[in-house]
C-alpha cells in the first residue's frame, strides 16, 4: 500500500503485532534505518514512551526507551536503547535551571549527560545518547529524529526557515541550528507549547525530529514528510535540467570503468602512504554514477570546499574534502600524484590553521590532517578510516552529503556549518571523553595483511589468527573458493561492520577471498590490484602456499614435477615478493614478509629430494629477499616441520604411504582423522617435545613476524618442529 516514490512503505502490521511495546520500537527503528535515504548509518534516533511496572515499588510508571549512545538504527537490537524513567527526566530542567552559568555549550549544559544515568529505569546499562532530551520534552509517546538527504538539503539551504513553511505549511516548525543537548531539547519544548498543534520541528542545518501518539502513524508521518520535501526538491532539480545541469554541469568525463580501475589501483597505495603517516588508513572506493556527476562537475571545487552540513556526517567526513582539479582526459597518473601531493599539503596546513583559529583553551589537542574523503574527477571518492567498516561509513557520508547539496542547490543555495560550529562539534570534550572511553585498539588494527594459501591448513590458520589481533585479511589461495571460504568464516564470526558504501569489490567486510596463481605474474599483480582496490593497499604479506610431489615408486622425480615443486615453493614466492615490493615502495610504509620453509631444508634424507632441495632455497630466498627489501620490508621465514593435521599436503593417500613406510600399523577402511592422528603421533614421538605439531602452532610464528614485536628480526628462520636436532641450524 504505497504511493510513496522516494522512499518505501515496509511497515508490516502483523509483524509488528507479535511483538512487546519494545519489540515494535526496535522494529520501527530497523524500518527506519534500513533505508539510506531516511537516515545515515550510526545516525538519527528513535524513541518510545511506555508503560513498565517500576521494579521497587510494583506501580505502573512512564519509561522512555530511545536509542541509546553508539549503535545504528538498521541493525539495531534492544540492548541498544536506553531505558529512562520519563518524569526524572523532565525534572532536570529544574536541576539544570539551578545550575549557575548555563547555556548553549556551556559546561553546565554538558554536564547533563552524566545526570541521565541517574534516571535509568532498570538497571539499563545502555549509555544515553546527547539527543535523549530532544525525545524527553517532545509530546508524542512515539519519536522519529532522522538525517534524510532530502531534508537535510532544505536543512542546508540558505533561506530554510521560508522554504520549510512554503513546502510543510504549519505541520513542521523550525528550530536554527544548535549544537544538540539539554538546550536544544528546552528550545524544542517550548516551541511546542507555541505552536501545539506541530507534529514535527525542522531542525537547521541538522535534519528533523517527528513524532505520534501511534508508532504505525509517526513511522508514517517520517515517511510523509520526507516525501514531501523529496517531491519538492526532485522536481525543481527536473525544471533546472536535472542531471545533465547538476552542480553547473559537467567539466571533465567519467574514465571507461577498466580504466578507472587501473588507475585507482595505480594511485590508492602511494595515496594510502600519504595519508597514513601518522596512523595507517583502511580505504574505500566509490565510483556510481552520482559520485561521478558530481565530481566531474563545474562546481564540486566550489561546493566541496565548503564542507558538509549534517553534524553527524561532519565528524566522518572532517571540515571539507581533499578535491584535486585533475584532468583524467588529459593528464596521467603522474599528474594526478603530483596534484594530490600539492593538495594535501595545502589541506594539512588549511587543517592546523582552521585548529589554531577555533581552538579553546580546554580543547583536545589537534587530530591528524589529513583528509578523510578525497574527490578525483574522472574516477571518483576514496574515503580513509581506521578500518573498513569506519571507511565505508565516511564514504557513505559524503554520498550523502552530495545528495544534500545537488538538493539543495536544485531549491536555493547551500550554505555549510559556519566553521565554529564545525570544531566545537568536531573537538566536544564530549566526543572527545567517547574517544578515550574506546576500547585501545589491537595489536594489528589498521593493518591489511595478505596470507597467500589461506584455502587449508597453515594459511587458513594464520589468516584466522591474525583477524583475531584485528588485521584486515585477504584470503589468497589458487582455488578461488577455497580463499573465499576462509574469508567467509572470518565475516560469519567477525561481522561486517555497520559500513554500507563502496563500489564493487570495495564494498567488502574486514576480509576478502581472492584467487592468484603465484608461478604467474600477470596473477599476482591482478590480486594486488584487486587489494588496492578493496583497502587501498597492504602492510604484509604471508606466503603459506607451497607443495609437496612425492617420488614415484623407484624414489625418482619426474623432471616436470621437479620443476613444479621450485615453481611453486622457490619461484612463486620470489615472483610475489618482488611484485608485491614495487606496492609497498609506492605505499612507503614499513610492512613485513613471511615466507614458509621447511625443517626438510636442513636435514637431508632420502624420498623427498625435489620438495627437500627447493625449502633449501627458500631459506637462502628468505635471505637475499631481506637484502634487496630492506630497509622498508623485514623478510623471514617460518619452518614448519611435518603438520599433518589440516595440512592439503596430506591427503588420504599421502598419510596411507607415510604409515606404510614407517611400518605403523593401520586398518584400510580406518577414518581419515584417526590415520592422520596416528602419523601427528609418530612424528611427534621424532622430535624433542614430543607433542603434535598443529597450524595454530605454526600461526603464532607467522603472527610474530608480522607485529612489531620482533621488529629488529629479518632474514632469519623461526622454525616450529617441536625441536628436531637434526634441523638444527648452523
Ligand atoms: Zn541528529
Amino acid at each position: 500500500m504505497s504511493s510513496y516514490r522516494y522512499v518505501n512503505f515496509l511497515w508490516d502490521e502483523a509483524k509488528a503485532s507479535s511483538l512487546d511495546p519494545v519489540g515494535r520500537l526496535v522494529y520501527r527503528s530497523n524500518l527506519l534505518g534500513s533505508d539510506q535515504r531516511i537516515t545515515n548509518t550510526g545516525g538519527g534516533n528513535t524513541s518510545a514512551k511506555l508503560r513498565e511496572l517500576d521494579p521497587l515499588t510494583g506501580d505502573p510508571v512512564e519509561v522512555l526507551w530511545v536509542k541509546g549512545s553508539g549503535g545504528d538504527l538498521r541493525t539495531a537490537k534492544r540492548d541498544n536503547f536506553s531505558s529512562l524513567y520519563q518524569a526524572k527526566l523532565v525534572g532536570l530542567q529544574q536541576v539544570y535551571a539551578a545550575k549557575p552559568a548555563q547555556g548553549l555549550k556551556s559546561e553546565a549544559e554538558d554536564a547533563m549527560v552524566n545526570m541521565y544515568f541517574h534516571t535509568t529505569f532498570n538497571l539499563n546499562p545502555r549509555a544515553s545518547s546527547i539527543d535523549t532530551p530532544l525525545h524527553a520534552f517532545l509530546p508524542g509517546k512515539h519519536v522519529d529524529h532522522m538525517h534524510p538527504n532530502a531534508i537535510i538539503a532544505i536543512a542546508a539551504s540558505r533561506n530554510c526557515e521560508q522554504l520549510t513553511r512554503e513546502i510543510f505549511g504549519g505541520e513542521m516548525a523550525y528550530v536554527p541550528w544548535m549544537r544538540p543537548g539539554f538546550e536544544l531539547g528546552l528550545a524544542m519544548q517550548e516551541l511546542i507549547r507555541r505552536e501545539p498543534s506541530v507534529k514535527a520541528i525542522m531542525m537547521g542545518q541538522h535534519g528533523f525530529i517527528s513524532w505520534d501518539d501511534d508508532d504505525q502513524a509517526c513511522y508514517r508521518r517520517t515517511l510523509d514528510l520526507i516525501e514531501k520535501a523529496a517531491a519538492y526538491i526532485e522536481q525543481r532539480y527536473a525544471a533546472k535540467g536535472g542531471d545533465a545541469t547538476a552542480f553547473g554541469g559537467p567539466k571533465y568525463r567519467s574514465l571507461a570503468p577498466a580504466a578507472r580501475a587501473a588507475t585507482f589501483a595505480a594511485v590508492l597505495p602511494w595515496l594510502r602512504g600519504q595519508v597514513s603517516q601518522h596512523k595507517r588508513f583502511i580505504g574505500t572506493v566509490q565510483d556510481d554514477d552520482k559520485i561521478l556527476r558530481f565530481v566531474n562537475s563545474a562546481d564540486a571545487a566550489r561546493l566541496a570546499e565548503l564542507g558538509t552540513s549534517c553534524p553527524d556526517h561532519f565528524l566522518r567526513t572532517k571540515i571539507k574534502p581533499l578535491y584535486v582539479d585533475w584532468n583524467p582526459q588529459s593528464e596521467d597518473v603522474a599528474g594526478l600524484k603530483r596534484k594530490l601531493a600539492a593538495g594535501l599539503d595545502l589541506y594539512r596546513k588549511d587543517y592546523a590553521a582552521y585548529y589554531a583559529a577555533h581552538k579553546h583553551p580546554n580543547s583536545p589537542a589537534q587530530r591528524d590532517p589529513n583528509p578523510t574523503v578525497v574527490l578525483i574527477p574522472g574516477l571518483g571518492l576514496i574515503a580513509w578510516g581506521k578500518d573498513k567498516s569506519e571507511s565505508r561509513v565516511t564514504a557513505e557520508f559524503y554520498n550523502c552529503a552530495i545528495e544534500v547539496m545537488r538538493g539543495a542547490e536544485a531549491i536555493d543555495t547551500y550554505i555549510a556549518l559556519p566553521q565554529q560550529e564545525a570544531f566545537d562539534i568536531e573537538y566536544w570534550l564530549l566526543e572527545e571523553a567517547k574517544l578515550q572511553r574506546m576500547p585501545a585498539e589491537k595489536e594489528l588494527a589498521r593493518q591489511i595483511v595478505i596470507v597467500v594459501g589461506a584455502g587449508s591448513g597453515i594459511g587458513r590458520e594464520t589468516a584466522h589468527r591474525l583477524v583475531r589481533e584485528g588485521a584486515h585479511l585477504v584470503c589468497v589461495d589458487l582455488n578461488a573458493s577455497a580463499a573465499q571460504a576462509t574469508a567467509k568464516e572470518i565475516e560469519s564470526t567477525y561481522g561486517v561492520g555497520i559500513g554500507v558504501a563502496g563500489a564493487g569489490v570495495s564494498a567488502c567486510g574486514p576480509a576478502i577471498g581472492l584467487a592468484a596463481d603465484i608461478t604467474d605474474r600477470a596473477s599476482i599483480r591482478a590480486m594486488l590490484d584487486q587489494v588496492a582496490l578493496a583497502y587501498g593497499g597492504f602492510d604484509s604479506i604471508c606466503v603459506t602456499a607451497g607443495v609437496f610431489v612425492p617420488s614415484d615408486t623407484t624414489g625418482h622425480i619426474p623432471d616436470d614435477k621437479w620443476a613444479l615443486t621450485f615453481n611453486i615453493n622457490v619461484t612463486g614466492s620470489y615472483l610475489v615478493a618482488d611484485e608485491a615490493f614495487k606496492t609497498w615502495k609506492e605505499q612507503g610504509l614499513p610492512g613485513h614478509l613471511v615466507l614458509t620453509t621447511s625443517a626438510n631444508a636442513a636435514v637431508a634424507k632420502k624420498g623427498s629430494l625435489a620438495y627437500d632441495t627447493s625449502k633449501a632455497a627458500a631459506n637462502h630466498l628468505v635471505r637475499e629477499l631481506a637484502m634487496e627489501l630492506s630497509p622498508l620490508v623485514r623478510v623471514n621465514g617460518v619452518a614448519p616441520a611435518t603438520v599433518v593435521q589440516g595440512s592439503a599436503m596430506f591427503p588420504r593417500e599421502r598419510v596411507i604411504g607415510s604409515l606404510a613406510k614407517y611400518a605403523i600399523p593401520y586398518a584400510e577402511d580406518e577414518a581419515t582423522d584417526s590415520l592422520v592422528a596416528k602419523l601427528a603421533q609418530f612424528y611427534a614421538d621424532r622430535t624433542l617435545t614430543k607433542r603434535p605439531i598443529t597450524p595454530a602452532d605454526q600461526a603464532e610464528a607467522y603472527f610474530l613476524l608480522v607485529t612489531k614485536r620482533l621488529s629488529k628480526t629479518t632474514g632469519q628462520i623461526i622454525t616450529v618442529d617441536g625441536g628436531l636436532h637434526e634441523a638444527f641450524l648452523r
